[in-house]
């Protein structure tokens, strides 16, 4: 799998998914009535205006799954942050599997993206918030950046 790039209509901000965390999406990829998937994304910055993603973690024992929620859990989640710190990958946001083709989020999604970018301890301007579908990519992939108050669709440069 190549990489992925997405960016913010007029923005300059880049976002890379790498092919080891597109191959850990695929993996996890809600086909044939599996529970939900999901967990955290970690990676670096290049430059200040690129989010290197380099690794996608979970779904972990401590988080509890159903068909069409999934819930986080906040001490296993600052634990595995600080660890991966101790690695120098920098948390960047979270991911998340829906039993749909191409995936947008839920009401419930964007309340959840807001309260973990709230009460996340982070130095982020925005969270990387990533749903992944069950199509190919990156059809399949609803990838977006979450701040204080909004979310803003990421898409990819040149489509
Ligand atoms: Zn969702």
């Amino acid at each position: 799998m190549q990489e992925l790039t997405f960016t913010a209509q007029g923005s300059s901000l880049v976002v890379t998914l790498t092919p080891n965390v597109l191959a850990h999406f695929e993996a996890n990829a809600q086909r044939g009535g599996r529970s939900e998937a999901g967990g955290q994304l970690f990676g670096t910055f290049p430059a200040p205006n690129i989010m290197k993603v380099e690794k996608a973690t979970g779904p972990v024992s401590a988080y509890r799954r159903f068909w069409n929620r999934i819930i986080l859990n906040q001490r296993a989640d600052q634990r595995e942050i600080n660890a991966e710190f101790e690695k120098g990958l920098h948390y960047l946001g979270d991911w998340h599997t829906h039993p749909a083709t191409i995936p947008t989020p839920s009401p419930m999604d964007y309340q959840t993206f807001q309260s973990r970018f709230q009460k996340s301890t982070h130095e982020l301007h925005a969270m990387l918030m990533v749903i992944v579908g069950t199509n190919p990519f990156p059809g399949g992939l609803w990838v977006g950046l979450q701040n204080n108050s909004i979310s803003t669709k990421l898409v990819l440069p040149y489509s």
